[in-house]
Parts: structure tokens; C-alpha cells; sequence
């Protein structure tokens, strides 16, 4: 992960604590709620900005090449995600819920990914574009889902105990509660969350035996590419497919088995 990466959580850290203490002497609870009420419009009406942002960058780039209306439509995108980091600190003043803060880091990491991906060398498909916009709109609205929730319900414990339900916690509940960016919805990844280290060959094995067997792999229908986790002890790991449809999810399913069955035990040193 770069370092860039932790300036909006560290900026927005100092912004909580600075927060918290003109909250404690200044504000009421009703105060309070009415400042959270409106901050879940300015997400909702601010990732819009982002949207719009990003399709002018996506046409600009096809019409204008490498030309000035490149750049300009680029700077514009910049601020738009740099307005995004100034409204990050006020939601980390205002929410204390985990899922709020990280749902929102997420909308903004994406934005920057797939800015990434319009900003390189080869020019996006317009139907890679419009994958990329759905991926970040499904995180808008999981931003604004978890913002209105706990505008009026709390769920977050005063001992930071995040609380998921009376359930196990799962492959999507990890992610939601994740600061780290996600990988393009295109692009094939694999994640390896062992409790016990691993030998890095045996790492780099697992990683190059998984994209021989499921790396090519595109859902046909929805242009997305599978996410692996593997995670628990390396002699008997667990396998999550973070697929778009249950379809593709039994496809890749059926093509990794082969993998689990040839990997379990053998990653020793
Ligand atoms: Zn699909």
C-alpha cells in the first residue's frame, strides 16, 4: 500500500479528536444529529460530483487524445476527490461508527482507482467505463446506506467493539470494515490472509497456481473478474469468491478446486 494511501485516515483521525473536544463543550445531542442528517445529503450529492467528474475525464480522453481538455478535465477530477478528503474529515468528526468511515475511504479509494485506470496509457473501453461507474456507485450507496443508519441508530460500542450482528463475520463484512483499496472490478485478485506466516515461495506458488487456473476468468454477463481470500491456517485454509453473480461464483468454484485440493498441506517449508 502506498503511504499516500493514509493521509486521508491520519487528516481525518486529527479531525475526529479535534472534533470530539469542541463537540464535548459546544454541542447538544440534537445538534449533533441534525449535523449528521446533512452530512449523509452532502455524501450523497458530493459522490455525484465524482461521478460527473469522471465521465467528463472518460470523454475528454476520447474526443481530445492527449490534449488540453485532458488536463483540464483531469484537474477538475482532482478536485472534486480533493473536496471528497475535506468532507472525509467532517464525516470522521461527526461519525463514530467504523462502517460509516471506512464505507466512505472505500467510495473515495475507488474514485481514485478507476481515475487511475482512465489516466493510463491505453484508454478505457466505454464498457470497462462503464463497469468501473457501477462499481463506484454500489459504494456510494453502501456509503449512504451506513450514513443514514447511524445518523439515527448508533451501532458502535463505546469499547470500539465493532458489531456485525449475531452472525459470523464474513468475507463482505471484512471488506466493508477495511480501509485497504479494492482492486478494479475487471481484474483478477487474490488475497492471502493466513494466521501463520508462510515461506514466500510457497506464497508466490499459491499466487502463480491460482492465476494459471482462474486469472483469465470474466463473468460474460457483468464484465467482472473473480477476488479470491483465502484466509484461517495455511494446512487447512478457507476459500471466499467475491463474485458479482452466483453463476460466475460456481464457475470459478469449479475451476479453483483443483487448487485447494493440490495446495492443502503442501505450503510447507
Ligand atoms: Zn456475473
Amino acid at each position: 500500500m502506498q503511504w499516500t494511501n493514509f493521509i486521508p485516515l491520519v487528516s481525518g483521525l486529527v479531525g475526529a479528536i479535534i472534533g470530539a473536544l469542541a463537540n464535548a463543550f459546544l454541542r447538544d445531542r440534537s445538534d449533533r444529529r441534525t449535523a449528521r442528517e446533512a452530512l449523509v445529503g452532502e455524501i450523497a450529492r458530493h459522490a455525484s460530483e465524482i461521478l460527473a467528474a469522471l465521465l467528463e475525464f472518460f470523454r475528454a480522453r476520447q474526443i481530445d487524445g492527449a490534449g488540453l481538455e485532458k488536463w483540464s478535465a483531469l484537474a477538475a477530477l482532482e478536485r472534486a476527490l480533493g473536496q471528497g478528503t475535506a468532507l472525509e474529515i467532517r464525516i470522521f468528526r461527526e461519525f463514530r461508527a467504523r462502517r460509516v468511515r471506512t464505507a466512505y475511504h472505500r467510495l473515495l479509494n475507488r474514485s481514485e482507482i478507476l481515475k487511475d485506470a482512465l489516466s493510463s496509457e491505453q484508454a478505457l473501453s466505454e464498457k470497462r467505463f462503464k463497469t468501473g461507474t457501477r462499481w463506484v456507485e454500489e459504494q456510494i450507496s453502501e456509503s449512504v446506506r451506513v450514513a443514514s443508519a447511524a445518523a439515527g441508530i448508533d451501532l458502535v460500542d463505546r469499547a470500539r467493539l465493532i458489531f456485525v450482528g449475531w452472525r459470523k463475520v464474513t468475507l463482505k463484512d471484512r471488506q466493508a470494515l477495511s480501509y485497504d483499496p479494492d482492486p478494479l472490478p475487471w481484474e483478477y485478485a487474490l488475497a492471502l490472509q493466513f494466521a501463520d506466516p508462510l515461506p514466500q515461495d510457497a506464497v508466490e506458488t499459491i499466487h502463480r497456481r491460482s492465476r494459471d487456473r482462474i486469472g483469465d476468468m470474466v463473468c460474460a454477463i457483468h464484465d467482472r473478474a473473480p477476488h479470491v481470500v483465502l484466509s484461517g491456517q495455511s494446512s487447512n485454509f478457507r476459500v471466499e469468491i467475491d463474485a458479482c453473480c452466483a453463476l460466475f461464483a460456481e464457475e470459478v468454484n469449479l475451476r479453483f478446486m483443483g487448487l485447494g485440493h493440490a495446495e492443502r498441506g503442501a505450503p510447507t517449508p
